[in-house]
Formats: C-alpha cells, structure tokens, sequence
C-alpha cells in the first residue's frame, strides 16, 4: 500500500519525471464525446491566466488590468450583495521576521496581478532568494479589496503547512504594502499542464491528493481558501506543491456570501448569491482534477460570456462529458462526488468531512502519512539549474516600476492596513 502510489507515479520514470518528457506527453486517446481532447480544440484563451474576480471590484476598468484572461465584471457585477464580516480568526500568528525593502535586491517579475506584481528578489544578508508580493495602497483601496489584502496577509501568518506558500514577513511604505514569501522555483502547475495538454491520471491524483491536504489543512483552521486553480499551485524544487494567492482567503466561523474565486471553479451556489462554506474549496478541486485529467475545465467555453458560464455551471455536471480515454470509473465518480450541487451532499461537506475525500477508492493508493512528509517522489522535476533560477516564469516588461518603490508619496491609506508596519528609514 505504501509504496503503491509511489510506484504507480514511477511509471513515469524512475523517480520523476522531466520537463521534456513531459512536454511530449500526448494526450491519451480518442475522446468518446463531442468535447475533443485535441489540443486544436484548446483556444488561445484557454492558454491563458485566468483572473480571478470578486464582487468587491468596483467597474469593469478596474479588472482590465488583471492577469491575461481577466474578464468584464459588470454583468456579474449586478447580482451583487456585499457583506464582508470582519475576520476575527482565532488563529495563531507565527513569529516573523521585521524586512524592509533595502534589505533585498529586486531581481526580476515573477507573476503580475490587479493592484501590483511578485518579484524574485535576494537578500543582502543571507544572500537567499525570496518572492515579495507588492501591492500598490491606492489600487488595493480603488478596487475596494482592502479587507481580502488583509485578509491574505493574516491568514498566511497563521498557516504553517508543506504544501502551502511561507510567508516570513510583511511591511508598508507610502505607496506600497510587501509581503516577502519563500521564492517558489518550478513555476505554475497550470504552465505544466498547458504544456503537457493533460496529465496521466497518476500524475493528476499526486497533484489532488497534495492539493487534498493543503484544504484540509486550512479547513481545519477555520479557512475558506476560495481561489483553487492550476494558476495559483506553485511547484517547488523538489516537485512538490505550494498553494499560494491567498488574495481570497477569509476565517469563517460558518457561512460567508461574496462572489470571489475564478469563473470556471466557482461553485453554484456562489454563482446563485446563497451563503456557502469550505465546501465551495472541495468543489473546486472537482474542477481542478476534471482540468488536469482533460486538460480544460468541465464548463469552459471559448467566449467570454460568463453569464453562459454560470448557467452551466447551475445547471450541474450530469451532462458534462467525461471520455474513458481520460477519465477512470473512479476519477469521474471523485469528480462528481466534489462537483455535487447540494453541498450538504457534497463531498468534503458531508458527516465524515474531508475523511470522505480521503477515502474514496480514486485515491485508494495515496499513503497519506508518506504524501504530508513528502517522502512520496514527485512525479515531475522542475530543471532548476541554482538558486534563484526563475526560468520556469514568464517573463514579463519590467517596466522600471521596482524603481517607484520606497519613494517618498503622499500616504492616505496607511491606516488601513493597520498590521502591515513601516519598517523602512527614508
Ligand atoms: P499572486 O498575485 O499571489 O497570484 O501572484 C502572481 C503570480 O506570481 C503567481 O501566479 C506566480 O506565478 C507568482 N508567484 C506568486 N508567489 C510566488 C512565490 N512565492 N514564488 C514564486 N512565484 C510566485
């Protein structure tokens, strides 16, 4: 049992597998329904990053600047009902350390979003490299996400897992707000996967199965994650995950209500304005298995009409194909026991809570002690050729913008982010 998952993910290799193996993965057969697998169905929007949206956004310019595959709000933007409680967590906040922005080198970008950008950068003093997120004040305010910005930073303060991103501090100018993280180097698992078209099933259940216990994890916590997709699992060196992007990630006691996540992955009842729980992140890893088993999502559609989208995704998965080529017996039961429209039915949600994930027969080799001490091979090695090799990210303008940064501005904003100190000495 115990070494049955790693010897099923070593029919890849003999320990993991590389990246040029991997891009010469095909895909697996011939689809057995209208939905193709071929990659000449694959649109270049499905290439693409896909944004996030949350209905704390305030007009459809405000969400053009988003990741690539960003999309018009103002149609969602009318089923609106706001009501962000404030997070009182009863969480523990790690120890961290006091940074400051002349302690670090900027590098390069790493990965841009809505309100600032992920930078490589290296300390001066231990010579390591980090990712620090900058978020612009103004921007974080104009887009009225000042509540999910502090929200990211305390929850990650209080997370401490081997599959989910280390924060080790934070801090504020004027302009800006830094929260310097561990630098992941392999790059997106959404870059795999849109490399690799789709992954063996092997490959995908050690991606859920890790995914699986990073919810868990968070869950247990009182944690709401609320943004799962390939775009924001980063693999480290060593070929295991790190779930990062905790713009979205809220402590809820019970129930919360707002419309956040990415189109493809919300669960219906986000769509259909109900109060929801942890359940919507067991809901979306049924996206995310159904996206790296098939290679896209179950509802995807080439047009940006999201309203099209919601429909579908209300209207449930009973008519979403599943091609034997691609999907096992027990992948597709996995999937549609997550993708269940009753969350009360959903698994995850249900009397066993997570213990049902866990246990169904999909993943009935996965040594779960083994797969948390990472002593389980990954099935994919990032080619990293040192330390602070950034190779597997896009590369995108730089713009000059790091130059902008610890500049003396004008500072409203400040007090909003009342844990986020100022370290620096003008
Ligand atoms: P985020 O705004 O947190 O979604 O980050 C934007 C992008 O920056 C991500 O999709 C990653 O590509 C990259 N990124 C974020 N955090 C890290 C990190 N700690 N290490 C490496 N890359 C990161």
């Amino acid at each position: 049992m115990i070494r049955r998952m790693a010897d099923r993910l070593g029919h890849l290799g003999h320990s993991s597998l590389q990246r040029d193996q991997l891009d010469t993965l095909q895909p697996l057969g011939s689809p057995t329904s209208s939905q193709s697998i071929s990659s000449s169905h694959l649109s270049q929007s499905s290439y693409d990053h896909r944004g996030s949206i949350s209905t704390q956004a305030t007009s459809v310019s405000d969400w053009s600047t988003d990741k690539r595959g960003a999309f018009s709000l103002e149609s969602d933007m009318d089923m609106i009902q706001e009501e962000e409680r404030p997070v009182r967590p009863k969480l523990v906040r790690r120890p961290r350390g006091v940074y400051r922005l002349s302690d670090f080198i900027i590098q390069r970008t790493l990965g841009t979003g809505s309100f600032g950008r992920v930078h490589l950068v290296r300390s001066k003093h231990n010579l390591r490299f980090y990712a620090i997120k900058v978020l612009n004040k103004e921007r974080v305010v104009k887009m009225k996400q000042v509540e999910h910005t502090n929200n990211e930073q305390r929850m990650l303060e209080c997370v401490q897992h081997p599959f989910i991103i280390n924060l080790w501090g934070y801090f504020q100018d004027t302009a800006n707000l830094y929260m310097v993280m561990d630098f992941v180097p392999g790059g997106e698992l959404f870059t795999l996967l849109r490399r690799s078209n789709r992954f063996p099933d092997p490959v995908a259940k050690f991606y859920a199965a890790e995914v699986a216990l990073a919810l868990n994890h968070l869950h247990g916590l009182g944690i709401i994650y609320r943004d799962l997709k390939p775009e924001n699992v980063l693999l480290n060196a060593d070929g295991h995950i790190k779930v990062a992007d905790f713009g979205f990630a809220k402590a809820v006691d019970t129930t919360t209500w707002t419309l956040c996540g990415t189109p493809d992955y919300l669960a219906p009842e986000v769509i259909g304005q109900q109060r929801y729980n942890k359940s919507v992140d067991w809901y979306a890893l049924g996206i995310l298995v159904y996206e790296m088993l098939f290679g896209l999502p179950p509802f995807h559609q080439t047009e940006q009409n999201h309203l099209r989208l919601y429909d579908r995704i209300q209207a449930g998965p009973s008519k979403v194909a599943f091609p034997v080529a691609a999907f096992s017996e027990h992948a597709k039961d996995f999937i549609m026991k997550l993708m269940e429209g009753d969350p009360s039915k959903r698994y995850g949600n249900m009397r066993h809570g997570a213990a049902d994930v866990f246990a169904h027969p999909w993943f009935r080799e996965v040594d779960w002690m083994r797969l948390e001490a990472r002593e389980i091979t990954a099935p994919y090695l990032p080619r990293i050729t040192g330390d602070g090799d950034a190779s597997a990210f896009d590369k995108y303008p730089e713009d000059d913008v790091s130059s902008t940064y610890g500049l003396l501005t004008p500072d409203l904003n400040g007090a909003l982010f009342p844990d986020f100190e100022y370290t620096a000495t003008p």
